[in-house]
C-alpha cells in the first residue's frame, strides 16, 4: 500500500483519521461523516478496488487532493464482509458523541474513536458468518519442537486449547479450518503457515500470559479450568488480547478453556480429511460430503456441533458408548423424538445472540433469539419429561435435559417486556411492551399527547391564519412546520409582523408552497422533540437492563444452548438410523474389525438421488489373522468405495453416530489414514509421485497398531519396477512392523503372490463378470485375488484397435508367468521379445467376417441358428 503522508496541516477531522491510522496502520480506515463510512488516502484507492466502487477526490491535504470513496452507513455490513473475504482488516472509526455534546464541548469538530477492528476470526454480524460453522480464531504460541494451540469462537464463546508438536500442526490446521490464524512472524512463514498467510497475523505471544489470563476470567488462578502447557496458556492469552483490541477494549462472553490435556481426539491428517471428503467434497462442496449425507440437524447451531464431531471424533470408548445411548434412547421414544425435533425446528441461535449482547453489539431481535429460545427449551424439557415408561434415560440426556431449564433464567421477564412483533433496530424505538417500565409510558403518553396538540394546533393555526388548507408537517432539519399554499403564503407575508404566540414566522419559500413556524407551534415542537428523546433514552436503559439479566445468566443460557445443539444431534444422529437401515456399532478396546453389510453414506445417497442401481453392501472383516486386506479389481469396480466406506464407518461410529451397516464391531481407532484419489499437489508444486511418497512416509512413521490405514494404488505414479517394489515393501511394512488393520487396493496382481508369504494377509477382490461381450461391475468384495486382469476387456469396449488389444494378451500372459515365480527376463517368455512381424494396421470392422460376428447375439440362437451362422462366417474369410 501507499506510504501515509505526514499529518501536519490537516483539518480537525482529518486529523482524527491520521490518529486511527498511526494506531492501526495494517487496517483499511472506516471513518464515520454523517451517514457515510468514507475511506482516504491510499485505502481509498484500495478500498475502491476490491469493493468496485467509485473513487472520487475532494479537498486538499498539503497541496494534494485527497483521494476518498464511501459507503453508506446503513449497508456497511455487506461492504464489510466482501472485505473480510479478501483478507483485509478494517479498523471502524465512527462517531462517538452527539452534535449536542459537541456544541456543548464547544468542539470544531464532532468525536470519532476507532470502536473495533473487523477481521475474519473475530466478527459477530450474522451476515457476515456461516450459521452452520464455527469460526475459529487460532492462536500459536511455539516452544521449541512444541506447539500451544488455543482456539476460540467469539460468536458462541467456544474455547479449547491442546499442546501439540510442530509437527502435528497441518493436522490441526486440517481439522479446525480457522477463519484466522495468530502467529509470531517465524512460525507464520513456515511451510504449514505461509498458504495461509493472507488470514494469518502476526501476533507474538506474551510473557505474562498466566496472569493476563486469570484477569480476563476474574480469577486468581487457571488451575480451577485443568492443566494447562505454558505454551498453551501462553496461545490462550494471545487470542483473548486479541479480541480485546479488536472489540477495542471490550471482551465478549467466553467460556473457560478447555485443555484437551492429551486425551485427544481420533487424528486424521489433512491427507485424510480430503480423501474421506468430510465436511466437503475435494471439489469443495458441502453437500456432497459425509456431513452433507449425514446431516439431519434442524438447528444452525445443531449442524456446527455435528460438524465439529464429525472433525474431530472421540478416541476413548466410555464417551462414545455415552453417545450411542443417547441416539439409541432417542430411535426408542419416536414420539418424543419427533416433538423435540419440532420444537428446535427455527429455534433461534441463542450462543450467537449471547455473544452479540455481550459485545454491545446487538438488535432487538437478539434479546428475542434468548426469549424465544428459552421458550423452545422449556417445550424441549417438557417433551423429555413426559417419557414414562421408557429405556431408563441415559446420562447425556438426562444431562442435556437439566441444562435446557436455567433455574433463575431471564425468560418471564424478557417475556413480560419485549414487545411483539420487534423493531428491526434499536433506535427504531418500539422495543418494550407497553406495561412493562411505567417511566417509559408516561413518556410515551407525553409524545404521543404532544402529537395530539399538535393535529389540535393545526385547526387552530388554520383559522387565525385564514388558510383552510395549511398542514402541520415534520421535517428532518426543522422540526414541525406549518405548509401553505404560495398564494395564502404571500398574503401572510404582506400582512407584516404580529405578535402573539400564532402569530407567522417565515421559515422557506418552495415552487408552489411556503412553511412558517410560530412561538405555539416551536414551543410544541420541542416538547414533541424531548419527550421523544426521552422515551428513546429511557428505552436504551431498559435495553441494557435487559441485556445485563441475559449476560448475569449467560452461562446458564449458553448451557441451554448448549444442550439444544446435543439433542439437535443425538435426535438427528437416531433419524438416520429410524428406517432400519443403520445399526449402532460396538465400539471396543480390542483391535476389532468387523462389518456386516457395510455402505457408503455419500455414494448411496448419490445414487438414490439419481435413481441408479441400488447401493451393494459388503462386509469387511480385518479381524486378527486377517488384518491386511489386499483388495484387487479392475479400474470402476468400487475398490475406493470400498476403501472410504470403511474409514467412513469408523468415523462416524466415534463420533457418536450410527453406522450405514447391519451390524458392526469396530476396535477404537487411534489415527485413520486414508489414501484414495487424486494425490496431486498442483499448488505445492510436487508431482504425483512424490506427493504419494511423502504421504506414504506420513504413515509409515505416525500409524501404530491401533490405527486404519487405508491405502489405494501405492506405486501407481512411477515405472511399473518400481511401483511394485515399493508397494511391496510398504504392505510388508504395514504388515510385519506397524501391524494395524488395513485395507489396500492395486492393480499389481503380482502382489497377490504375498499372499502365502504373509500370514495376516487376506487377499479380497471386486468381482466382475462378463455379460453378452460387456464386463458387469458388480461391486461385490469377494474372497480371493481377482483371477483375471479385465483392464484388457474394459480397453475392448474402450475402442482399442485389435492388434493392440492382442499384444497386450500376450504381455498379460507374461506377466502372469512372472507371478507365478517364472523369470520374466528368460527367453521363453515373450514379454521382452518382439513379435516377429508386426500384425496389419487394420481397423477390426474392415473384416466382413468379424463385422458379422460383432452382429451376433449369442445368447439368443438356438443351437442349430449358431451352427449356421458358423458356416455364414466361415464363408466370409
Ligand atoms: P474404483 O476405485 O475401483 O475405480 P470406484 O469405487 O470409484 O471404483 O467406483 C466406481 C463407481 O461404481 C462409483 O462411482 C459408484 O457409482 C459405483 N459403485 C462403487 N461401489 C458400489 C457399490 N457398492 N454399490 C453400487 N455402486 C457402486
Amino acid at each position: 500500500s501507499k506510504p501515509i503522508p505526514p499529518a501536519e496541516g490537516a483539518t480537525p477531522a482529518l486529523a482524527q483519521w491520521f490518529v486511527a491510522k498511526a494506531a492501526h496502520p495494517d487496517a483499511l480506515i472506516f471513518f464515520r461523516m454523517g451517514d457515510f463510512f468514507e475511506m482516504l488516502f491510499g485505502d481509498a484507492e484500495i478500498a475502491a478496488g476490491a469493493l468496485d466502487i467509485a473513487l472520487s477526490y475532494r479537498g486538499e491535504h498539503r497541496g494534494e487532493k485527497v483521494a476518498l470513496c464511501g459507503v453508506p452507513a446503513h449497508a456497511v455490513e455487506s461492504y464489510l464482509a466482501k472485505l473480510i473475504r479478501q483478507g483485509f482488516r478494517v479498523a471502524i472509526c465512527d462517531q462517538t458523541e452527539t452534535p449536542e455534546e459537541q456544541k456543548r464541548r464547544k468542539a470544531p469538530t464532532i468525536r470519532r474513536e476507532v470502536v473495533r477492528i473487523v477481521t475474519p476470526g473475530t466478527v459477530t454480524e450474522d451476515s457476515l458468518l456461516e450459521a452452520s460453522r464455527p469460526a475459529w480464531l487460532l492462536a500459536l504460541a511455539p516452544a521449541e519442537d512444541r506447539l500451544g494451540a488455543a482456539w476460540l469462537d467469539v460468536t458462541t464463546g467456544a474455547f479449547g486449547t491442546e499442546g501439540l508438536a510442530a509437527a502435528d500442526l497441518p493436522a490441526l490446521l486440517a481439522r479446525l479450518e480457522p477463519a484466522e490464524i495468530l502467529a509470531p512472524e517465524d512460525l507464520a512463514r513456515s511451510p504449514a503457515l505461509l498458504m495461509l498467510a493472507e488470514r494469518t497475523a502476526h501476533v507474538s505471544p506474551p510473557r505474562d500470559g498466566t496472569r493476563r489470563l486469570a484477569e480476563a476470567y476474574g480469577v486468581s488462578t487457571l488451575e480451577g479450568f485443568g492443566a494447562f502447557t505454558p505454551e498453551e496458556v501462553a496461545a490462550a492469552a494471545m487470542a483473548v488480547d486479541y479480541v480485546r483490541l479488536t472489540q477495542a477494549g471490550a471482551l465478549p462472553r467466553l467460556a473457560p478453556p478447555v485443555p484437551s490435556g492429551g486425551r485427544g481426539a481420533l487424528q486424521m491428517d489433512g491427507a485424510t480429511r480430503r480423501s474421506l471428503e468430510i465436511l466437503r467434497s475435494e471439489r469443495g462442496d458441502p453437500r456432497h460430503s459425509l456431513l452433507g449425507a449425514v446431516n439431519r440437524t434442524v438447528t444452525a447451531a445443531g449442524a456446527r456441533e455435528l460438524a465439529a464431531r464429525l472433525a474431530a471424533p472421540l478416541a476413548e470408548a466410555a464417551p462414545i458408548a455415552a453417545r450411542h445411548d443417547a441416539v439409541d434412547f432417542l430411535l426408542a421414544v419416536q414420539g418424543v423424538r419427533s416433538t423435540l425435533r419440532d420444537t428446535l425446528k427455527g429455534a433461534p441461535d441463542m450462543a450467537r445472540a449471547l455473544a452479540r449482547l455481550s459485545l454491545d453489539r446487538f438488535a432487538p431481535r437478539d434479546l428475542g433469539a434468548i426469549r424465544d429460545g428459552l421458550a423452545r427449551a422449556e417445550g424441549m424439557a417438557a417433551a423429555l419429561d413426559a417419557v414414562v415408561a421408557a429405556p431408563p434415560v441415559p446420562p447425556l440426556v438426562a444431562a442435556a435435559r437439566a441444562a435446557l431449564v436455567p433455574a433463575d433464567g431471564p425468560r418471564a421477564e424478557l417475556a413480560r417486556a419485549l414487545a411483539d412483533p420487534l423493531p428491526a433496530r434499536l433506535e427504531d424505538g418500539g422495543l418494550v411492551a407497553a406495561g412493562y417500565d411505567g417511566e417509559l409510558d408516561a413518556l410515551r403518553r407525553l409524545r404521543d399527547g404532544a402529537r395530539e396538540a399538535i393535529a389540535a394546533l393545526q385547526m387552530d393555526l388554520a383559522q387565525a391564519w385564514g388558510v383552510a388548507s395549511l398542514k402541520i408537517r415534520h421535517h428532518q432539519q426543522f422540526g414541525f412546520l406549518a405548509e401553505v399554499p404560495a398564494a395564502a403564503g404571500e398574503k401572510l407575508l404582506r400582512e407584516g409582523a404580529k405578535d402573539g404566540p400564532h402569530a407567522p414566522v417565515h421559515r422557506q419559500t418552495m415552487a408552489n408552497a411556503m412553511r412558517f413556524t410560530c412561538t405555539a407551534l416551536a414551543e410544541l415542537d420541542r416538547r414533541v422533540a424531548e419527550a421523544g428523546e426521552q422515551a428513546a433514552k429511557r428505552e436504551r436503559m431498559v435495553a441494557q437492563h435487559l441485556r445485563r439479566l441475559c449476560l448475569a445468566a449467560a452461562p446458564a443460557i449458553a448451557a441451554a444452548a448448549a444442550a439444544m445443539a446435543e439433542l439437535d444431534v443425538h435426535a438427528a444422529a437416531a433419524e438416520l438410523a429410524a428406517d432400519g437401515t443403520w445399526c449402532r456399532p460396538d465400539v471396543t478396546d480390542r483391535a476389532d474389525f468387523a462389518v456386516v453389510a457395510g455402505r457408503h453414506p455419500v455414494v448411496e445417497a448419490a445414487l438414490a438421488r439419481a435413481r441408479g442401481p441400488a447401493f451393494v453392501p459388503n462386509d469387511c472383516d480385518l479381524s486378527a489373522g486377517r488384518r491386511l486386506c489386499l483388495l484387487t479389481g479392475p479400474n470402476m469396480a468400487g475398490k475406493s468405495t470400498f476403501l472410504r466406506q470403511n474409514a467412513l464407518l469408523v468415523i462416524l461410529a466415534q463420533a457418536g453416530l450410527f453406522v450405514p451397516a447391519e451390524r458392526a464391531r469396530l476396535g477404537l481407532t487411534d489415527r485413520l489414514f486414508s489414501r484414495v484419489g487424486a494425490a496431486d499437489d498442483i499448488a505445492g508444486g510436487r508431482s504425483t509421485f512424490m506427493v504419494e511418497m511423502a504421504e506414504t512416509a506420513a504413515i509409515l512413521n505416525q500409524a501404530t497398531s491401533r490405527s486404519l490405514v487405508v491405502l489405494d494404488e501405492v506405486g501407481r505414479g512411477t515405472a511399473t519396477w518400481d511401483g511394485l517394489a515399493i508397494a511391496w515393501s510398504v504392505l510388508e511394512a504395514l504388515h510385519d512392523r506397524i501391524r494395524c488393520r488395513t485395507i489396500f487396493a492395486t492393480h499389481f496382481h503380482e502382489l497377490t503372490a504375498l499372499a502365502g508369504k504373509l500370514p495376516d494377509l487376506a487377499p479380497a477382490h471386486m468381482q466382475v463378470r462378463e455379460w453378452r461381450g460387456e464386463v458387469v461391475f458388480e461391486h461385490r468384495v469377494g474372497p480371493g485375488a481377482a483371477e483375471k486382469s479385465w483392464g484388457v476387456h474394459v480397453a475392448r469396449l474402450a475402442g482399442v484397435p485389435r492388434p493392440v488389444l492382442t499384444r497386450a494378451q500376450e504381455v498379460l500372459k507374461a506377466l502372469e508367468a512372472r507371478a507365478r515365480g517364472l523369470d520374466p527376463l528368460s527367453d521363453e517368455l515373450p514379454l521382452f521379445a518382439r513379435p516377429a512381424a508386426p500384425p496389419p494396421a487394420e481397423a477390426p470392422a474392415a473384416n466382413p467376417a468379424l463385422a458379422a460376428l460383432a452382429e451376433i447375439d449369442a445368447d439368443s440362437l438356438s443351437p442349430r441358428e449358431a451352427l449356421d451362422a458358423i458356416y455364414r462366417l466361415k464363408s466370409l474369410l
